[in-house]
Parts: C-alpha cells; structure tokens; sequence
C-alpha cells in the first residue's frame, strides 16, 4: 500500500494515508462543487493525524452528518469524517495530498 502525506497551506494540520488510490470522487454538493474537491474515501484507520483535534476546526452542514474539518489559521479543509453502515470513514481531499497532486486521478 501507498502512504500519502497531506495537510492545510500553512502546515497546521498534517497527516498521512495509506491506501491503493485507484478512484477519486468529484462531489456534487453544494461546499465541494465551490472549492474543487476531489474525495477518497477511507477506513479511519488508514488515516495517521498529526494535528490534535482542538487544533483544527469544524463544519456542517444541511443534515450534519459529516465534519469537514478545517484550519482555522489558513482556512483549507484537507479532509471531513463521517460514518456509514460499515461503521467509520473518513473522506479526504486529494487535492491536499502532496503525492497524489502529481499523478492523474481517474474521476
Ligand atoms: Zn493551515
């Protein structure tokens, strides 16, 4: 499995993925569509945080159900959290990937 390190523009929040990155999703609600995201979407165990909680901020919206977490410092909101019927899973924006900026994502 690849490891893909990741974080906000000012280096707040960091942290590390592990995964074989073969697909993104290009999400069509109302936040993603504005900012450009590019989502994959994980098990909560392959993602390694750097940043404690109380050092990034967080967001929702329309139902609540996922937490986009941002920097409150520069603003990026590399990843969001939510659960699903097969328990926790963390969404991330590959766009804040410093690896994977470098390769051709299939949308
Ligand atoms: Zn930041």
């Amino acid at each position: 499995m690849a490891k893909y390190k990741g974080g906000c523009h000012c280096g707040k929040i960091a942290f590390e993925v592990e995964g074989d990155l073969q697909q993104v999703v290009e999400c069509n609600c109302s936040m993603c569509s504005r900012r450009g995201g590019l989502l994959w979407f994980v098990p909560r165990q392959q993602l390694g945080l750097g940043t404690p909680a109380a050092d990034y901020a967080t967001y929702t919206f329309n139902n609540h159900r996922i937490k986009h977490h941002f920097c409150p410092t520069c603003g990026i909101a590399p990843f969001s959290e939510a659960s699903d019927k097969s328990g926790n899973r963390w969404r991330r924006s590959m766009r804040a990937a410093s690896k994977a900026s470098r390769f051709q994502l299939s949308r």
